[in-house]
């Protein structure tokens, strides 16, 4: 199998879109993931995958917390900033949530501790203790098969 048939198959799994966010020496650092799961409500636990070769990475470490937040339909283009798909760089303005930078505007913000992290291949897996959420009431960014897309009501 090529990685190409390994990444079209995943692809099929449709998601929403996160940016994570982690701040190190007064700078936030940002990146946007799909790769996030709900782990456990007892304790509250949540999952991100990062690649190893991602800044992130050592963003994380460092902090020993992240935010995950939930992007809203009208927020591809945080996306696009925060996965490196636009040339120029934008300033964008965080938030912050006892103490942890989150995305002014998103769907849902999720601050974390970090309280495991799981090397597996050319991933960690961070999980996450949840410290503190708030949510909006608005639409999903959706991801498909390597594109952006947004939910339709039947
Ligand atoms: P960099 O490449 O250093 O940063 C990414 C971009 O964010 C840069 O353009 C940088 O300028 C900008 N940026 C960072 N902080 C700020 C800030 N404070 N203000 C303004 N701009 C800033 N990779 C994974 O490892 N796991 C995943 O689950 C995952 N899911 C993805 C899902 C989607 C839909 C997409 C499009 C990509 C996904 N990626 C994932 C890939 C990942 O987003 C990119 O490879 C990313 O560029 C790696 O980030 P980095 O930490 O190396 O940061």
């Amino acid at each position: 199998m090529d990685d190409r048939q390994f990444r079209n198959a995943m692809g099929k799994f449709a998601t929403g879109v996160t940016v994570v966010a982690a701040q190190v020496d007064g700078k936030v650092h940002g990146m946007t993931a799909n790769a996030f799961m709900s782990v456990s409500l007892n304790p509250k636990l949540v999952v991100v995958s990062i690649a190893e070769k991602a800044h992130m990475l050592e963003k994380i470490k460092q902090s020993k917390s992240f935010s995950v937040n939930i992007l809203t339909a009208d927020q591809q283009e945080l996306s696009m900033i925060f996965a490196g798909q636009l040339k120029e760089h934008r300033e964008v303005q965080f938030d912050w949530l006892g103490g942890i930078p989150v995305l002014h505007g998103s769907l849902a913000q999720i601050t974390c501790e970090v309280s495991a992290a799981h090397v597996e291949g050319d991933h960690t897996l961070f999980i996450g203790k949840v410290k503190e959420i708030k949510i909006e009431d608005s639409e999903p960014l959706i991801y498909f098969s390597g594109k952006y897309r947004k939910l339709t009501e039947e």
